[in-house]
C-alpha cells in the first residue's frame, strides 16, 4: 500500500499566523477569541490549554482584550465591540481582507452583491455585515430564488471550490441575461492549490483520507472534490478515526488535509496508515508460511 500525500495540503499561512498571534497575545494578558479561531478541535484544545477563552457573543467576553479570528468580521461589528471598551486584536487573514475589499468595491460601484458561500459561516457574516442588501448562494436552487438587479456583483467565501463558484456565476449570467454580472474571484490561493492537488492525488488513489475538523468548510469541500475522482473517501479528524478495514485491497492511499489542520495531526494520520500497512504485510507473511 503506497501512501500518496497531496502536493499541497494542511495548514495555510493565514491560520498559522492567527494561531501565533493568539499565543503571543495570551502571553501578554488575558484574551478571549470571538468565535472559533479555526475549525479544528486539536488547535482549539491547544489554545484552551494556554488559558485563552472563546466567546461566540461579545456580550459574554470577560477579558479586556478580544481577538477577531482569521475569518474576519465586519466594520460594524468591530465598531460595536470597541464601543464596549474592549481592545480588539485582528487576526484577519490578508486574503480575507482582499475579499472584504472586493465586496466593498462591488457595493460602492452600485452592484447588488451576491456571495457564493455558506450563509451562516463566520467569514460570510463578516463579508456581508456592512451591507444593507445582499444575497448568499450555495447552489443552483439558491440562484433560482434570486431577484433580478441591473448590476449583480459576485464574490466568494475564500474557501469555496473555484469550479463550483465559476459554475454558479455562469448560472447567474444565464438566469439574468440582461443584467451586468461582474465576478471578482476571491477564492484564496491556498484553497485553490489544495483543491487542485487533491484532484491530482484522488485520480491516482484507491482510497482517500481527508484530515480536518468536521465543521471546516474547506475540508468538506476537499471531501466533495475527492469524491468526484475516487469512490472510497473518508473524512477523519484525527488518527483515532482511521479504520483498518477501509484499506482492503487498496494499492494507493491518498492523503490530504484542510487549511486548519496542524502538521502533527496529518503526520499522526500518516503514521497510522503506515502501521496499518505494516500489520497487513505481517498478516500476509504469516498466512503464506
Ligand atoms: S484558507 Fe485562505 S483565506 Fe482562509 S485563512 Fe487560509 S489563506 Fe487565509
Amino acid at each position: 500500500m503506497r501512501i500518496l500525500r497531496a502536493a499541497h495540503l494542511g495548514m495555510c499561512f493565514g491560520v498559522r499566523d492567527a494561531i501565533a498571534l493568539a499565543l503571543d497575545q495570551a502571553d501578554a494578558g488575558p484574551l478571549t477569541i470571538l468565535g472559533d479561531l479555526v475549525h479544528n478541535p486539536s488547535v482549539l484544545s491547544a489554545l484552551e490549554a494556554k488559558g485563552i477563552a472563546v466567546a461566540h457573543d461579545v456580550a459574554h467576553v470577560t477579558t479586556p482584550t478580544v481577538m477577531v479570528t482569521a475569518l474576519g468580521t465586519s466594520d460594524r461589528t468591530l465598531a460595536r465591540t470597541r464601543a464596549l471598551g474592549l481592545t480588539v486584536v485582528e487576526a484577519t487573514c490578508p486574503l480575507v481582507r482582499v475579499a472584504h475589499r472586493a465586496v466593498a468595491a462591488l457595493a460602492r460601484e452600485g452592484y447588488h452583491v451576491v456571495i457564493v458561500g455558506q450563509r451562516d459561516h463566520v467569514e460570510v457574516r463578516g463579508l456581508t455585515g456592512d451591507l444593507d442588501r445582499f444575497d448568499v448562494v450555495l447552489n443552483e436552487d439558491d440562484v433560482l430564488a434570486l431577484d433580478e438587479h441591473p448590476r449583480i456583483g459576485v464574490a466568494a467565501q475564500t474557501t469555496q471550490a473555484i469550479e463550483k463558484v465559476r459554475h454558479l456565476v455562469d448560472v447567474i449570467r444565464r438566469r439574468f441575461p440582461h443584467s451586468d454580472v461582474r465576478f471578482l474571484d476571491t477564492v484564496c490561493k491556498p484553497t485553490k492549490e489544495r483543491q487542485s492537488a487533491a484532484v491530482e492525488m484522488a485520480r491516482q488513489a484507491d482510497v482517500v483520507i481527508v484530515v480536518g475538523g468536521r465543521s471546516s468548510n474547506n475540508t468538506r469541500e476537499l471531501v466533495k472534490t475527492c469524491k468526484r475522482y475516487c469512490v472510497r473517501v473518508h473524512h477523519v479528524q484525527t488518527d483515532a478515526d482511521v479504520s483498518p478495514e477501509w484499506f482492503d485491497a487498496a494499492q494507493v492511499v491518498g492523503l490530504t488535509a484542510g487549511t486548519s489542520t496542524p502538521d502533527e495531526v496529518i503526520d499522526r494520520v500518516e503514521a497510522r496508515l503506515r502501521t496499518i500497512e505494516w500489520q497487513r504485510a505481517s498478516a500476509a507473511r504469516m498466512a503464506s508460511k
